[in-house]
């Protein structure tokens, strides 16, 4: 990673690592239990400077590179894909968008908060009859006077639950087609909108919900940004995204590794620990090769970024190639392990049912793949 890495980054890590340790892996068993993320984790995050920390000084956060950025997402990923999910709902999916077009009126009441963790964010664009494609959701919201109509229903939603705002995409103009879809802030407790909250086998520490919106008077200037039509922000959030979520995957990837491999010297077969059967090792090697590139993909496509040069290919790769190692590496994770690997005593069953939501979430494989073919000029 030298070529990536700078001294702050190392430094950082090491800081990041120690905290997640200490302070995260403890919460872990209890939130996959009671499948609820611990909600003190926002605002303790948010004291310490790590919740939203690329975002500048001027609206709380550190100005940090997205190479940190990465780095924080692998760390705490390492320890709970589920925390990690609910963090960057919060820290970029339902921030970036306000950061990038919000008028200073909606930074000062949304992000500035959001950053220190006093409000949670969610990010709702799925519906139920609208995934991968999401020029077809139906949700709409029309003018009258003062205020939006908001009718619809979101599905998926991560953070919705306890959430305090829903960055929420709706049709404002359907004649404009996809150039119509606008984002909206969405408060918790707007009359008409319920949330129930959904039950899942990945990531149960991080809360998913499905919201339903009945006529719900939503303010004029809760409309994110100047003026209707903001397509184009959804796409580039998602984009951007695509680099973060590649990082939590090598966390993942990385966590079920370790646990395989500390498993393979201590276990002992046929006389000998059964790393030292070829079989094992060799499965062993796979895993941390194809660590290593995945690690790779990302930080080359978080360093693009940096210098401001497109990454688009880039990042879907990264996306594409570090969710399916991380499901690949926390498979041969639990083979390792035998008959334990499936004991809910060892986490190496939480790694694969994590890493397995995100061959889905943020782009499944195939629209990654879509997206790559097109990059390739297919
Ligand atoms: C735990 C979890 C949390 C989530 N959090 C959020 C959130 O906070 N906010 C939010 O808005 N969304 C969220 N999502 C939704 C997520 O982004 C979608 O699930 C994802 O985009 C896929 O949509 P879908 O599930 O409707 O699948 P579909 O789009 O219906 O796809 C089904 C299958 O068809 C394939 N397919 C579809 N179209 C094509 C194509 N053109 N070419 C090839 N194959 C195709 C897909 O790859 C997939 O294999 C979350 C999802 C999960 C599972």
């Amino acid at each position: 990673m030298d070529t990536y890495f700078k001294e702050e980054h190392l430094i950082f890590q090491e800081q990041i690592r120690r905290f997640c340790e200490t302070e995260m892996a403890p919460l872990v068993d209890e939130a996959e239990r009671t499948q609820t993320f611990p909600r003190h984790l926002f605002r303790r995050m948010g004291e310490l400077g790590y919740l939203c920390i690329r975002y500048p000084e001027k609206y709380g956060g550190a100005g940090a590179d997205k190479i940190t950025e990465c780095v924080l997402r692998e760390e705490i990923s390492r320890v709970c894909q589920g925390f990690a999910s609910s963090l960057s709902a919060h820290s970029h999916l339902s921030t970036f968008p306000i950061y990038r077009t919000g008028t200073e009126d909606q930074k000062r009441e949304y992000l500035i908060p959001a950053v220190k963790g006093e409000k949670i964010g969610s990010f709702a664009l799925t519906e139920p009859d609208a995934g991968s494609d999401t020029k077809s959701i139906r949700s709409t919201a029309v003018r009258k006077g003062d205020h939006y109509v908001l009718r619809g229903s979101k599905t998926f939603i991560t953070n919705s639950p306890f959430a305090d705002y829903l960055l929420t995409a709706a049709y404002t103009d359907k004649g404009r087609g996809y150039h119509g879809i606008s984002l909206f802030l969405v408060d918790k407790g707007t009359p008409g909108m319920t949330i129930r909250k959904l039950e899942k086998e990945g990531i149960r520490s991080s809360d998913t919900g499905e919201v339903s919106f009945e006529d719900c008077p939503i303010p004029a200037d809760h409309l994110l940004g100047e003026r209707e039509g903001t397509f184009k922000l959804i796409m580039e959030t998602l984009s951007e995204g695509r680099i973060g979520v590649s990082a939590n995957m090598v966390g993942v990837a990385q966590a079920a590794y370790e646990a395989a491999l500390r498993y393979a010297r201590e276990r002992t077969q046929f006389g000998r620990p059964i790393g030292k059967f070829q079989a094992v090792a060799h499965k062993l090697a796979d895993m941390a090769t194809r660590i290593r590139a995945a690690r790779l993909m990302v930080y080359s496509a978080a360093h693009l970024l940096d210098r401001g040069k497109p990454c688009t290919m880039e990042a879907s790769a990264a996306k594409l190639f570090s969710s399916e190692t991380a499901v690949e590496v926390a498979r041969e994770a639990i083979q390792i392990h035998g008959g334990y690997g499936v004991m809910s005593e060892y986490p190496v069953s939480r790694y694969l049912r994590d890493a397995l939501v995100y061959t889905i979430g943020e782009g499944t494989s195939e629209i990654q793949r879509n997206i790559i073919a097109k990059q390739i000029g297919l």
